[in-house]
Parts: C-alpha cells; sequence; structure tokens
C-alpha cells in the first residue's frame, strides 16, 4: 500500500488512524498516495494558528514578511525536480507542471518584491493622505489597515495544487494571516509534498501554514469574524459554503472562484489573413489543451462574426489535430490526461448535455489517448470542439471542466457583448482586435462581466501572457457566477485581508498612531540640521524651518534661458499680463522648487545620500519677481530598507510667501545612510 498523507496540524505531523482513501496516477490508474484526514483535530488547528502563527507573523514588519516569502521562494525553486516528478502523476505535461509549480514561486517571488517595495517597514498601511475634518485642523482623519487576529482558510481545486496553494498564502502571509491549506483530494499529494518543503525549511514561523490532508470534518465550524474562506471549485461547494452559519450569520469572509464560462471573442475587423485570425485560433487550442482545459480561466465560449465561423472551424481543427494526447511521462504528448476516471466522466456527462444544442465539429466524444496511453486506467480524452446552434442556451450554461470548446457566432459587437454577459460573470475573456474603437466597444462591454479582459493584436502578442494566466500583479477573480470572490492584483491583494478603519484624532495622536508626521501636528526643532542626522538619529517630526528669498525678474529670466523654458508667462510681460490666472510674468514652478531645495540643504557631505524624486508636488500660489520664499521641511515618515545600509525619508515640503501663504507642497523623497559616520567598508 502507498503512503498515507500526513497533515500538518498544531506544530507536528499527523497521520489518520485509518488507512485513507487511493489517489490514483491520473494517466496510469496507479496508486500514488492514500488519504485521511480521520481523527484530526482542526479546533486546534485553528487554534494554534491564531495563538502562535498569528502573533508571530504579526510582529514582523511588512518588509521582514516580505523577505521570508523571497526566502521561501528561492528555497522551493532549489527543490521544484522534486515537485515536478509529482505533478507528472496529476496527468500533467511539463507546459501544465511549469504553471502549476513556477507560476506559483514565481507568485511568491512578485509578492516579495511588491511588498518590500510597496508596503511600508511598519505593521500597518496608511489609505490616503490625512482629511481635515475642522476648520483649526485640530481635528483630522485618516483611512489605515490594519491586521486581522485571525486565520486564512483556503480550500483548493485540484487543478493547480502548487500554484492555487501559494497565490493565496503570499498576500495573506503578507497581511499578517496565518493560513490553513486544505488542497483537493485528488492531487493532495503534490501539495502535501509542497507544504513539507515548507515546513522543512523552518523559513516560516511556525503556525503561519498548516495542511489539512483529507476532508475538511468541522473546520468552517471553527471560524469567526476574524477569519476568511478563500474557495476554489465548483459552483456546488461554493453554494453548501456559503450557506454555512458561520459565513451567513458569523461574519466569516467568503471568497469565492468557481465555475467560469469564460470566452474569446474574434474581432469583426479581423480576416482570415490578418495576423490576429492566427492569434486567436492559437489562444483558443491553448487554453483547450493547457492542462487538458481543466482551467478556471479556459475558453469555453469561442465568439465568432457569423461569416468566420467555417474558416475558424476549419483552422481550430486542423491545429487541434496536431495536438498529441497521452502519458505526459511521454515527451511528445502535448496534452495529458484529466485529474481522475470520474472527472473525465464529469466532462463527458457536460459534454451530452452541449449537444443538444451544438453539433461536435472536431474530436471523438468517447476520445482517449491518441498515443501512448492506457485507454482503461489512463483519464484521457480528446479535445472536442463543438459548433452551436443559433440561439443555443446550453454554450452559456454548462461548464465542460476539460479540453472542450464551443464556437457560437455574433452579428455586430452588441451580439457579441450580449453573448458573453450570458455566462453571468466569467474570471476572463479576451478579445482579438486591431481596431482600437472595436477594442473600446468591446472591453468597455465586457467590463462589468469580467474581472479580466486580455486585448490580444499583432503589437502585443510577442510578449502577451495569454489568455489564461493569471498574473500576481492583477486581479484574478470574476463577478456573478465566476463566484465574486477576487485575488491577486498586486497589495489590493493584500488588503484585501486587512480591515480598512477611519481614525479620526488631533494631528499629533493621528502622527502616534501612524508613525507618519501630519500636517498640524508638533514639529521637533534643534541645533543640528535634520541633513546631519543619519536614520537612526532622525526623528518623524524632526524640522528644519530654511531662512528665507527673495526672487527677483532676473532669476526667472537667467531660469528660463538657462533651462530652455522660455514658456510667456515667464518671458513676456504683456502676454502674461493677459493671462488670466497670474496678471503679469510669474516664476517657473519649478524654479520655485529648485530655490527651496537651495535653501533647505545642508550642503557639506553627510548621511543624505541621494534625492530619488518628490511626491504630490502641488503649485498652489503663483510666486512674481519680488516675492520672498522660505521652506519648511519635516520629517514625515522613515522607513529603513532591510538588507541595505540605508534607508528612505520622506520629507513634508511646504514652500511660503512674504504673506505666509502656501506656495508650493510636495513630498521629498531621500536615501538616508543608517549610520554617519558610515561604517568602513
Ligand atoms: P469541488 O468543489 O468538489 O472541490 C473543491 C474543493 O472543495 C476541494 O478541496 C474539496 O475537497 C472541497 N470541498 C468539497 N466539499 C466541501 C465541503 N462541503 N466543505 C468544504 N470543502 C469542500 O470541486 P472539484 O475540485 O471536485 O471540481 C469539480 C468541478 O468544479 C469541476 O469539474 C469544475 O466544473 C469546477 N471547478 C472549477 C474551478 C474554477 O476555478 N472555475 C476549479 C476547479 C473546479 P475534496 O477534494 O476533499 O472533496
Amino acid at each position: 500500500m502507498s503512503t498515507l498523507l500526513e497533515s500538518y496540524a498544531a506544530g507536528r505531523w499527523f497521520r489518520a488512524a485509518d488507512d485513507g482513501e487511493p489517489l490514483l496516477d491520473a494517466a496510469t490508474g496507479e496508486e500514488v498516495a492514500r488519504i485521511s484526514s480521520r481523527g484530526l483535530d482542526v479546533a486546534a488547528m485553528v487554534g494554534h494558528a491564531r495563538r502562535t502563527g498569528g502573533p508571530a507573523l504579526r510582529s514582523l514588519t511588512f518588509h521582514e514578511r516580505a523577505a521570508l516569502l523571497k526566502a521561501l521562494a528561492k528555497h522551493l525553486s532549489e527543490r521544484k525536480e522534486e515537485l515536478y516528478a509529482l505533478s507528472v502523476r496529476t496527468g500533467a505535461t511539463s507546459r501544465d507542471t511549469a504553471v502549476d509549480v513556477d507560476g506559483g514561486i514565481g507568485t511568491l517571488f512578485s509578492y516579495a518584491s511588491r511588498g518590500a517595495r510597496e508596503l511600508p517597514n511598519d505593521t500597518v498601511v496608511l489609505d490616503g493622505g490625512p482629511e481635515r475634518l475642522g476648520k483649526g485642523g485640530t481635528f483630522v482623519g485618516r483611512h489605515l489597515y490594519a491586521s486581522r487576529p485571525g486565520v486564512a482558510v483556503q480550500i483548493n481545486a485540484f487543478n493547480f495544487p502548487v500554484w492555487g496553494m501559494l497565490e493565496k498564502l503570499a498576500p495573506a502571509f503578507l497581511a499578517g494571516l496565518p493560513t490553513i491549506v486544505k488542497p483537493a483530494g485528488q492531487a493532495a499529494y503534490l501539495a502535501e509534498r509542497a507544504v513539507r518543503q515548507i515546513i522543512e525549511s523552518r523559513i516560516l514561523p511556525e503556525g503561519t501554514l498548516q495542511l489539512l490532508a483529507g476532508g475538511p470534518g468541522g473546520l468552517l465550524d471553527e471560524l469567526t469574524v476574524q477569519d476568511s474562506v478563500a474557495f476554489t471549485g465548483s459552483a456546488h461547494t461554493a453554494g453548501i459554503l456559503r450557506r454555512h452559519p458561520n459565513v451567513l450569520d458569523g461574519g466569516v469572509v467568503l471568497g469565492v472562484e468557481a465555475d467560469s464560462l469564460n470566452c474569446s471573442i474574434l474581432g469583426p475587423d479581423v480576416g482570415p489573413d490578418d495576423p490576429e485570425f492566427d492569434l486567436f485560433v492559437k489562444g483558443v487550442v491553448t487554453e483547450m489543451t493547457v492542462k487538458a482545459g481543466q482551467k478556471c480561466t479556459a475558453i469555453r465560449r469561442v465568439l465568432v462574426p457569423a461569416p468566420m465561423a467555417g474558416a475558424v472551424v476549419e483552422a481550430l481543427a486542423a491545429r487541434l489535430a496536431k495536438v498529441t494526447v497521452g502519458d505526459p511521462r511521454n515527451p511528445q504528448v502535448r496534452m495529458g490526461a484529466l485529474v481522475s476516471l470520474g472527472q473525465r466522466d464529469e466532462v463527458r456527462k457536460a459534454v451530452e448535455a452541449l449537444r443538444a444544442s451544438a453539433e461536435v465539429v472536431f474530436g471523438a466524444p468517447g476520445g482517449t489517448a491518441s498515443i501512448d496511453g492506457d485507454a482503461e486506467r489512463g483519464a484521457f480524452m480528446s479535445p472536442l470542439l463543438l459548433r452551436a446552434r443559433p440561439g443555443a442556451g446550453e454554450p452559456h450554461e454548462v461548464e465542460p471542466f476539460g479540453p472542450v470548446s464551443t464556437v457560437l457566432t455574433y452579428d455586430g459587437i452588441e451580439e457579441a457583448v450580449d453573448l458573453a454577459a450570458r455566462g453571468r460573470g466569467s474570471l476572463v475573456a479576451s478579445v482579438v482586435t486591431h481596431d482600437p474603437q472595436v477594442a473600446r466597444s468591446i472591453v468597455l462591454g465586457l467590463a462589468p462581466w469580467h474581472g479580466r479582459v486580455l486585448v490580444l493584436d499583432r503589437d502585443d502578442a510577442g510578449e502577451s501572457t495569454g489568455h489564461g494566466s493569471p498574473l500576481p500583479v492583477l486581479v484574478h477573480g470574476g463577478p456573478g457566477r465566476a463566484g465574486g470572490g477576487e485575488e491577486l492584483g498586486g497589495i489590493r491583494g493584500v488588503l484585501r485581508h486587512m480591515q480598512c478603519t477611519a481614525v479620526q484624532a488631533s494631528p499629533d495622536l493621528l502622527t502616534a498612531v501612524t508613525g507618519q508626521w501630519t500636517t498640524g501636528a508638533g514639529r521637533l526643532t534643534s541645533d543640528v540640521h535634520p541633513f546631519r542626522k543619519s536614520l537612526a538619529e532622525l526623528r518623524v517630526g524632526d524640522t528644519i524651518a530654511s531662512g528665507t528669498r527673495t526672487v527677483t525678474l532676473e532669476d526667472i529670466g537667467h531660469f528660463a534661458e538657462f533651462t530652455g523654458d522660455v514658456f510667456y508667462a515667464h518671458t513676456d510681460a504683456e502676454a502674461a499680463a493677459r493671462n488670466p490666472l497670474f496678471g503679469g510674468i510669474v516664476a517657473h514652478g519649478y524654479l520655485v522648487v529648485s530655490l527651496a531645495a537651495g535653501l533647505f540643504v545642508d550642503p557639506a557631505p553627510g548621511p543624505v545620500l541621494a534625492n530619488f524624486g518628490v511626491d504630490a508636488l502641488r503649485f498652489l500660489t503663483p510666486v512674481k519677481a519680488g516675492d520672498t520664499i522660505g521652506v519648511t521641511l519635516t520629517v514625515k515618515q522613515i522607513t529603513p530598507r532591510g538588507g541595505a545600509d540605508y534607508g528612505e525619508v520622506r520629507w513634508d515640503a511646504v514652500v511660503t510667501n512674504q504673506e505666509d501663504r502656501t506656495v508650493a507642497t510636495y513630498d521629498v523623497l531621500t536615501l538616508v545612510a543608517k549610520t554617519w559616520p558610515a561604517a568602513p567598508q
């Protein structure tokens, strides 16, 4: 008998007392492993995540969490051969495995990098700027995102055991939530291997990742208001989860990614000789055959202008005829097996339902491997292309979760959009067109019904990641039938796991709460210019109020000539006088900013290493010749960079004139050495 998979629960590997259910190799039918969660204490798992994993994770800053994700991604990269070897047993070809294993590791890398670059080196994320809530400026408000003291449960589908786990783990981990992963039974041996590699690495704090191999037991019964469940799978199971009392009334947040009848639309501008025609055909065949069509993003509906249907079917059939189906261990095989014989039965049933309104134009509904495959024990199936009769309903209702697509025809852009919308909400659609008007009309028509829309043409095809690939930086999810959930999307995916709270307070206390200096809060002044202070010495609120400088007409003329910016408002007195906003010559905004720098900079070599930009620059009052300006520079935020001997300092800059009116406001961004003098190299 093969190995019984273990769960990683409450800090140890748990083995069920019974023999479990067999999990079979998709291509050969041999037993790969057995699975059971009988006797597993799921309450203890949830408790362990809450009491051990969560606090350990939330004691780390976003940058520290990002560094752990990066280390984890490297660790898994070095061990992916072991995962590849198991992936093949799920029926996956090496191309499919790359999507799952390499795609999952790539998602970890992407989140590690985004977390380090786009989140603060803190445990709280600020959203937008402060809102002044009273005339006197003593009462302000600001949105912030805080970590929840809960657990992120993921219940995954069978199709991408590694990617499905890592794409949910990475944003939850950054958000400060420990994860409990429940992989789908069929391919759980691959998810278990990946979790084993992660646990053995000891990179993640204990309790931040646990594995439930087998049935979920009473897992959902243990969840409460700070917990979330991210589910991928069938609409049927999603319905069961939606009706769970803890979801209905208990405040558990449920994210669903379920059935999706994605479509690809051939633009009405495309003829058989256009490069877009081939791109369209290639895209459909790729989506039908990668992972044997067992992809939530696969193209189920192929929408083409009625006069093009014959040409499209012919081209698709010619390409599909070249797809070799069989055991994925054979390098000549382009499409492997479905995950199980049971799953193939489900797909065949769906095809029968589709045949009520569509005819098969390529493939044999009972067909199996075309080369090298055990027809009896392997879950092989030939790709199937159907062509729907006009007005057919089934293609918009039935999801054959395998290598099956249906061609439908449309007459005009409006009908194309209507047909796409009949899927009642999908994860992704693609539009293949080179016509700007077609692109705009179709994309805006599709947008309310889709989480992602790919516009493919000759210009982006070379770099396009394709219809079916969810990307870590873009939203993955879709409205309506697709589940209404949203995953990934870069930092949006992290914030979705956190609580947004509007905090109202005085500027001083808001500064204390957020760690970021707020206009109106106290400023710290001393004899030491803040540019002489290292990162270790600087404090939020440290301020320099500069001397003043009177701007002359010569300054403005010199700047115009020197830079070549001879715009009339700075150089032509008569024309400038007619300008309704200025009524005469004014200084360049950039001159004001440059003079301000001249006023606040401390010139000698010191801990300030570089200025890497300004944010939110606004010119609020024009500066005329004879005006006298000064600048106040205040440390707004200090962000040490992990692994570097410097960090970022964001300074609040306010330029005022002789009447104390605000001329310009902006944030100056600098890099400052952690210590000064710098430690010898
Ligand atoms: P399921 O919905 O049956 O299973 C998905 C996950 O939910 C599995 O981990 C499963 O565990 C778990 N699960 C099942 N019942 C419960 C429950 N009552 N409480 C908690 N968890 C539960 O989908 P399958 O993976 O079996 O796929 C079936 C169909 O779903 C496919 O044919 C396809 O139509 C659709 N599907 C859609 C996907 C999409 O993203 N659009 C992705 C995958 C599937 P276990 O395996 O242990 O039963």
